[in-house]
């Protein structure tokens, strides 16, 4: 049977909702699933909830930007206490950094002659929702401005771009602890977009595994058997957890779906691996705190 631990939801850039990618899930015959909202736990309840009435297991679960010498990535968090405060508060922190740069994108944009208003931003976003550059990109291309994403983002959004700006985010040591703190564990995103730009992937993973890093995706649509293979290497080599999942946004990037399928498969057995890491470490701090 196939999990799926990296899903979006309308809460972030997805644009299902959490109740609704809990039935697609069912659909599809999964075990459990994870949204992986970015910088929000907000549709985590109602995940829960809609899968307990349709009893499909759902892990806690959030993706973090952040920053390791000079080299932005991803981690994703799981199994944490997405109600403790001091977590919240540095998700708020990101939201705020979140808004503050999208009306700067704006701004930006105004200047080269693209008007958008803030209210459509915050519209296409959805209620609740965290807005970011995806839906900058969405309206641009609804605008005419561009025909794809991709080209949203080589052309003014993306790192490089005309109307690139800089976000409040934290590092991978701060975020990783902040996801210990909560009790969670930290896995590195979608590695291959690391591995593209950067000649010292290893080394990197190296670094973030010292700082507490407990797993990697492995299984990623993307990721060829080759790759996995890599992966597999420096999973044994540090004693790293495997993770797995589609990074599924729904409509916004057609032709992606949910694992299973023909799509990645991702074991359920991983799950079991990680509540057992999970169940050791918490006594290992235990013993820590009493000691
Ligand atoms: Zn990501
Ligand atoms: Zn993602």
């Amino acid at each position: 049977m196939s999990i799926d631990l990296h899903i979006h939801s309308t809460f972030s850039d997805g644009t299902m909702s959490p109740t609704e990618l809990v039935c697609l899930a069912r659909h599809r015959k999964l075990s459990a699933i994870a949204i992986t909202d970015h910088d929000t736990t907000d549709g985590i309840d109602e995940a829960i909830e809609a899968g307990g009435q349709m009893g499909l297991t759902v892990v806690p679960g959030v993706e973090l930007s952040v920053k390791h010498d000079n080299i932005n990535l991803h981690l994703l968090g799981y199994f944490f206490d997405h109600r403790q405060p001091e977590f919240l508060q540095a998700l708020h922190k990101l939201q705020e950094g979140r808004l503050t740069r999208n009306r700067r994108i704006l701004e930006v944009l105004r200047q080269l002659g693209i008007d958008i208003e803030l209210a459509e931003l915050l519209e296409i976003a959805g209620p609740g929702g965290q807005s970011g550059r995806p839906h900058i990109a969405q309206l641009l291309i609804g605008k005419g401005v561009v025909k794809t994403m991709d080209e949203a983002f080589e052309i003014f959004l993306g790192q490089g771009g005309s109307a690139y700006v800089p976000r409040f985010i934290f590092t991978g040591a701060e975020a990783i602890s902040l996801i210990h703190r909560a009790g969670g564990l930290a896995v590195l995103a979608h590695p291959q977009q690391l591995e593209k730009s950067t000649g010292n992937f290893a080394r990197i993973i190296e670094d973030l595994h010292r700082q507490g890093l407990d797993g990697i995706e492995v299984y990623y649509p993307t990721h060829s058997k080759q790759f996995r293979k890599l992966l597999q290497r420096l999973v044994q080599k540090h004693d790293l957890l495997k993770t797995g999942g589609s990074d599924y946004h729904g409509a916004i990037r057609p032709g992606t779906t949910l694992a299973g399928g023909k799509n990645c498969v991702v074991p359920d057995q991983l799950l079991v691996e990680m509540t057992e890491r999970l169940a050791r470490q918490r006594n290992t701090f235990i013993t820590e705190v009493i000691a």
